[in-house]
C-alpha cells in the first residue's frame, strides 16, 4: 500500500485506475483511504491528496471515533453477547445441539473445531434471529393489509431492512442484536412499506397506527447502531 507523507504525518492509501470514473476521487472509508483514478488520467495521487488534506483527516476522525465505539466482543467460555436485550453467557457443555436460553448461549464442545466458537455462536443466534423476525412479520402483517412475497434473512454492513418493488422483505439477522423494540421497529417499518413506498407523511402514520412506540426503536438505531456490530474484524474486513 502506498504512503503519502507530508511533515510527520503519514497516511496508508489505495490506488485504483477506473475506467468507469469520469473523475479523479477520493473515498474515505472505515480504515481506509482511496484514491480513484480515471484510467487515462496523468494526475499525480500525492498532490490530490495533499490538495484534499483537510476533508480528508477530518473525515478519518470521523471514522476512527466511529472505530472506537465498535463492541470488542470476545467469543469464549464464560463471555457474554447481547440477544433482544438480555446479555447472554456462552458456555460451552458437553451435550449434543446448541441451544440459546434465557441467560446463556449453550455451545455442544464436541463441534468446535470445524468450526470457531464465534462461527458456531453466530450460526446459532442467525438462526433465532430468523425465528424471531419471521415471527415479528408475522404479528404485525395481521394489522396491515397488505401481502408480502417472501422473506430473506441478510448480513449487510449497515442496511436494518428493506422492502422490495416484488413486496419481498429483507432483514440483518444483526437487528437482533439489539433490544426487542429495534426488531419491532425494524419489522414494522418495512411491512408498512407495503402500503407506502417513500418516506412520506402517510408512511410514518401507518406506522405509527400499527406500532404506535416505534420512536424508541426509531431513536435507538439512530444512536447506537454501532452496537449491532457482531465482530470488529468481520465489520472492517468487509468492503
Ligand atoms: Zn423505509
Amino acid at each position: 500500500m502506498p504512503k503519502f507523507e507530508k511533515s510527520g504525518l503519514c497516511l496508508d492509501y489505495e490506488l485504483r485506475k477506473s475506467e468507469k470514473a469520469k473523475n479523479a476521487r477520493i473515498d474515505v472509508g472505515v480504515g481506509v483511504v482511496r484514491v480513484v483514478i480515471p484510467e487515462k488520467s496523468v494526475l499525480d495521487p500525492e498532490r490530490f491528496l495533499d490538495e484534499n488534506l483537510d476533508w480528508i483527516l477530518s473525515k478519518k476522525r470521523e471514522y476512527d471515533k466511529h472505530l472506537d465505539r465498535l463492541p470488542e466482543r470476545v467469543f469464549e467460555d464464560g463471555e457474554t453477547i447481547p440477544f433482544l436485550g438480555k446479555n447472554r453467557e456462552i458456555r460451552i457443555i458437553d451435550g449434543n445441539s446448541h441451544e440459546l436460553k434465557q441467560k446463556y448461549i449453550l455451545i455442544a464442545k464436541r463441534y468446535i473445531g470445524e468450526k470457531s466458537i464465534k462461527d458456531k455462536v453466530r450460526d446459532l443466534l442467525k438462526k433465532e434471529a430468523k425465528r424471531e423476525i419471521k415471527e415479528q412479520v408475522k404479528q404485525f402483517s395481521k394489522k396491515i393489509e397488505g401481502n408480502y412475497n417472501k422473506i430473506f434473512i441478510r448480513n449487510q454492513k449497515t442496511k436494518w431492512g428493506s422492502c422490495s418493488s416484488r413486496d419481498n422483505l429483507s432483514f440483518n439477522w444483526r437487528i437482533c442484536l439489539g433490544p426487542k423494540k429495534v426488531l419491532d421497529y425494524v419489522v414494522a417499518h418495512e411491512l408498512t412499506h407495503l402500503k407506502h413506498r417513500k418516506h412520506d407523511r402517510q408512511f410514518w402514520e401507518e406506522l405509527e397506527r400499527i406500532y404506535p412506540d416505534y420512536r424508541e426503536g426509531y431513536e435507538w438505531l439512530k444512536k447506537r447502531s454501532h452496537e449491532l456490530v457482531y465482530s470488529k474484524e468481520e465489520y472492517l474486513n468487509r468492503k
